[in-house]
């Protein structure tokens, strides 16, 4: 650190948020902003709530996430939550936990990232809070949106669709591929390749923006809970089995899976062609995609996959609910498999992957 790049201690509290006040615009239905002790909004029908946090060490670390890029993504991750629910982001509120000699630039990106996230999405930023920890970041991020019609988890019946949104893996790869010494700039372009070579420069951006700065298709699940077109929704957040595994246990179905139909990003395909890896276990078991799980009326898969050209997401059909227990089956060429849930758990039960 130089002497021209002042910290938080430098600043103070009160200079930080008055600096972070100045940045925040006003915004439609917001009665009382930052500056009060609680914002006042305005909500038109049911209030979604969601809260998700970024910690440093947990969930990025500082020299291979670019602050605006943590910004972005600590708001992304909620908006993929409340679109999940059918609902529509509105408001956010944003908690700091910072350490008093991180420098106030690395501040100021991460707002930069969260404000650019907040207008691109219709979301106000109404309050917050900052309070200092002895070393670690945390960001800390709740959003409130509104729905007519809340879609659940629960809702999925022998006979729907599996669909999922977009294509997968290529966020668990970008993980790796950070550990491996490939960065992002500020700006999402790709300024190492560690351990690869520049010819694998596309796929290597695409799955590191991908971890990095993940676009959860907000307008097309705005479209598809206009339409009702899901009975039953959940994001994909630890990875295709654990988050299907989910929605049948909570809707009291099985599902089977066409491993041919899976939508394997192609980036994926591509680097794990080169490393001699498996990209369906990527796309399997692979988490932090935030693309949806569906689950939809076999009747209505072809309003869904107009209104996917409409927003240009992709939307594949990759198998069907069943009726019996919550197990998910996953079909090949050759046979089929029990699929069993390994996608990502902050607090593993030693119990839960028993022989895994
Ligand atoms: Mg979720």
């Amino acid at each position: 650190m130089t002497p021209s790049e002042p910290t938080l201690a430098e600043l103070g509290e009160r200079h930080l948020l008055a600096r972070i006040r100045e940045r925040v615009p006003a915004g439609e239905g917001v009665r009382l902003g930052i500056g009060d002790d609680a914002a006042v909004v305005e909500v038109q029908h049911l209030a979604v709530i969601t809260t998700d946090s970024l910690v440093e060490g947990v969930h990025f670390r500082r020299v291979q996430a670019p602050a605006r890029l943590v910004g972005r993504k600590a708001l992304s991750v909620n908006l993929s939550d409340v679109a999940a629910t059918g609902g529509v982001a509105r408001y956010a509120v944003v908690s700091l936990c910072l350490p008093s000699d991180l420098p106030v630039d690395w501040v100021d990106s991460l707002f930069d990232g969260l404000l650019e996230r907040a207008a691109e999405s219709g979301v106000s930023l109404v309050g917050g809070n900052v309070s200092r920890t002895p070393e670690t970041i945390v960001v800390d991020v709740t959003v409130l949106g509104d729905t007519q019609r809340p879609i659940t988890r629960s809702g999925a019946r022998p006979g729907d669709i599996v669909v999922v949104t977009g294509s997968l893996g290529a966020a668990a790869v970008g993980l790796e591929l950070l550990d491996q010494g490939a960065r992002l700039g500020e700006d999402g372009e790709l300024v190492a390749t560690g351990i690869w070579t520049e010819s694998s420069a596309d796929a290597l951006t695409t799955c590191l923006r991908a971890q990095l700065d993940p676009r959860p298709p907000l307008a097309l699940a705005r479209a598809v809970a206009d339409q009702d077109l899901a009975v039953a929704a959940i994001d994909l957040s630890d990875g295709l089995s654990s988050d299907l595994a989910v929605m049948c246990r909570q809707s009291g179905v099985g599902a089977r899976l066409e491993a041919s139909s899976l939508p394997v990003s192609p980036a994926v395909a591509s680097l794990e062609r080169a490393r001699r890896g498996d990209p369906l276990a990527r796309a399997l078991d692979g988490g932090e995609d935030y693309q949806l799980l569906l689950a939809v009326d076999r009747g209505r898969f072809a309003e869904l996959a107009e209104l996917s050209g409409v927003w240009g997401v992709p939307v594949t059909a990759i198998g069907e609910f069943v009726e019996g227990a919550p197990v998910v089956t996953l079909k090949y060429a050759s046979g089929e498999r029990e699929l069993v849930p390994h996608g990502h758990d902050h607090f593993p039960h030693r119990g839960d992957h028993a022989g895994a």
